[in-house]
């Protein structure tokens, strides 16, 4: 048994009365035993007085595995971004780099207050992004890229079917709910234009048997709407309907591209969306339609995606910028800070499944949580004003002084637990040279 004894805070509970309550908390080993008064004497103390408490942030749309490649796909639209630029370098990965590339997207993560993530791996070596979160310590639901179709890619990256289910299977048995339930597994075919009708199929038979999300990306630019439509003659979300695919297991990034009857899709079949702001305005993608998503009751988590449509991995940025980019049609009232850090939190929890034991600071939670110092010269505010406000709008990666995920302590004094930076960012730039000339 080991208790930690979190003093003096301020606490943003993100509990379904949204209570911020000033006072302590109690972990004890990876629960979060008690909030408010705590009298038990603990292993460890913190004082946190004049700091923030929050549940940590959960992105439910991330490739770790695209890390290294930040900056080395710009100005370019989605379906050249990919297979001129991404799936050419993914390929090029060996175990090493594809380790290296997972660690560095990790740090960022933890950095910013991540504690949870949804992630798409690439098509081969997956294990290895398993074995760098595990070191690291991180939250995560990850999944191999399944591909098993299409056209201009590089030939290695596409899968023969049983193969790519075989695989997946193997990574099922070696890493689902290991390390106490902290990694998870979740299908990750790629996308409509890179996966058959057959593997559609056998993916969600294995998904309802193994009880695991199928992550994949939908609807996210003109053009591929267009070639979706071309080969499956259906809109992007009618092909997963009619593939039995489109339910509560089912988390969808981006869904920009949506004609009415595939929003009423998604509200009836309680299907989940992952939203990249920050990504789909970078790649020019479009705006999704949240608000009206939100008053369809559909749930809507946030996440960076990846690093080289981003080009940064924050979830400040994600927050900020998916209430900023509805405010100039919708309002200044439009999408207020609270509803941005739901989604940042509680409402990834629901994305997953998880609002039971994650998602907010609540006894008999997970404790995923981080401490933010807010007293710093670029969020500095009057300390009545509103607190949501302040981490939405101002607050940034320099304000997250403590991250715990699991009940430990991973993130402290600028330093994650067991990783060399200066030693990890010489080995990036080694492997990126060694990737480049595999190209
Ligand atoms: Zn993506």
């Amino acid at each position: 048994m080991r208790t930690i004894h979190l003093k003096n805070a301020k606490i943003i509970t993100m509990n379904k009365d949204l209570q911020i309550v000033e006072g302590d908390l109690l972990i004890r080993n990876n629960i979060i035993e008690n909030i408010g008064i705590v009298n038990n004497t603990a292993d460890e103390t913190l004082d946190c007085s004049g700091k923030v408490i929050i549940p940590g942030f959960i992105q439910v749309h991330t490739h770790l595995c695209q890390t290294l490649f930040r900056g080395m796909a710009e100005n370019l639209q989605l379906l050249d971004w990919l297979y001129s630029k991404i799936l050419p370098l993914e390929n090029a990965h060996d175990p090493d780099s594809l380790r290296c590339s997972a660690l560095l997207g990790c740090c960022e993560l933890i950095k910013g207050g991540t504690t949870t993530i949804l992630d798409m791996g690439t098509v081969h070596h997956t294990e290895q992004i398993f074995i760098a979160v595990k070191e690291i310590g991180l939250r995560a639901y990850i999944g191999k890229a399944m591909m098993d179709m299409g056209e201009g890619m590089p030939q290695q990256m596409k899968e023969d079917t049983d193969r790519s289910i075989g695989e997946s299977v193997a990574l099922i048995e070696s890493w689902h709910n290991k390390e106490q339930g902290r990694l998870r597994y979740a299908f990750a075919p790629r996308f409509a234009l890179s996966c058959t009708p057959a593997l559609f199929t056998r993916i969600k038979k294995l998904a309802d048997n193994y009880e695991l999300i199928i992550h994949t990306h939908s609807s996210e630019n003109q053009s591929e709407i267009q070639e979706v439509e071309k080969l499956t003659g259906k809109r992007n979300i009618n092909f997963f309907r009619d593939l039995g695919l489109t339910d509560q297991r089912l988390v969808l990034a981006h869904c920009i591209w949506l004609d009415s009857e595939e929003y009423d899709i998604l509200a009836r079949d309680k299907v989940n969306v992952a939203h990249c702001p920050g990504c789909n305005l970078k790649l020019g993608s479009g705006i999704a339609n949240i608000p009206d998503m939100l008053d369809r009751g559909i749930v809507v988590g946030l996440g960076a995606d990846g690093a080289p449509c981003n080009n940064n991995m924050s979830m400040f940025n994600e927050m900020r910028l998916a209430s900023l980019i509805q405010r100039p049609l919708k309002g200044p009232s439009a999408m207020p800070a609270q509803e941005l850090l739901k989604m940042a939190t509680i409402n990834g929890a629901r994305v997953l499944g998880r609002e039971n034991d994650l998602g907010s600071i609540e006894p008999g939670k997970l404790a995923d949580l981080i401490i933010l110092d807010l007293n710093k010269t670029h969020s500095f505010s009057d300390p009545d004003a509103n607190l949501y406000s302040r981490i939405v709008f101002s607050a940034s990666p320099e304000n997250v002084d403590v991250v715990f995920i699991d009940g430990i302590k991973v993130y402290e004094n600028k330093e994650i637990k067991g990783i060399d930076e200066t030693a990890l960012l010489k080995n990036a730039r080694t492997e990126l040279n060694k990737l480049k000339n595999r190209l």
